[in-house]
């Protein structure tokens, strides 16, 4: 985990502002709590993320005192998905543990009920993705280069 600086703080700013602008695009979607996305062996998907959103993670996971250890994460629902993939910052209690911080993949609702819905257009979604990317190749070179956040967060 890097040490906060200043930039860091700079960017993460924005990237709060950028969430909170994504937010209000989504503001009138319900979401029933399913945590369905958050299973990856269901979904068959997740969200990739940026090196600004990896910070803003893991000063999320300082704050609650570090990682999710593997034994508070989620439970299986059942035997036949003991080996099911999940987001790694599910909790036991099947919560985001990052939920405020959580990345922009996860505030898009990317589950089959995304599909069915109007949701804004799709160039203002690109517009948010193109300015998220920007945010963060200027944290670091190639920060814009989203990685699996199994591949971040996992063990
Ligand atoms: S970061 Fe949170 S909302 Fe996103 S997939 Fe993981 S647990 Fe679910």
């Amino acid at each position: 985990m890097s040490a906060p600086d200043s930039t860091d703080s700079a960017l993460l700013r924005e990237l709060r502002a950028l969430y909170a602008q994504v937010d209000a695009l989504y503001s009138d979607w319900s979401c029933p709590g399913s945590t369905e996305c958050c299973r990856f062996g269901i979904t068959g998907r997740q969200p990739y993320v940026t090196s600004i959103e990896v910070t803003a993670i893991e000063r999320a996971l300082a704050q609650r005192g570090g990682p999710l250890h593997a034994k508070k994460r989620a439970l299986p629902l059942t035997a036949d998905v003991a080996h099911e993939r999940i987001c790694p910052l599910l909790d036991r209690q099947g919560r985001c543990s990052v939920y405020a911080d959580r990345p922009l993949g996860c505030r898009t609702f990317y589950c089959e009920r995304a599909s069915a819905g109007a949701g804004p257009a799709r160039e203002q979604l690109r517009e948010l993705v193109r300015r998220l990317q920007e945010l963060a190749s200027r944290q670091r070179m190639g920060g814009e280069l989203a990685r699996p956040i199994t591949r971040v967060f996992g063990d």
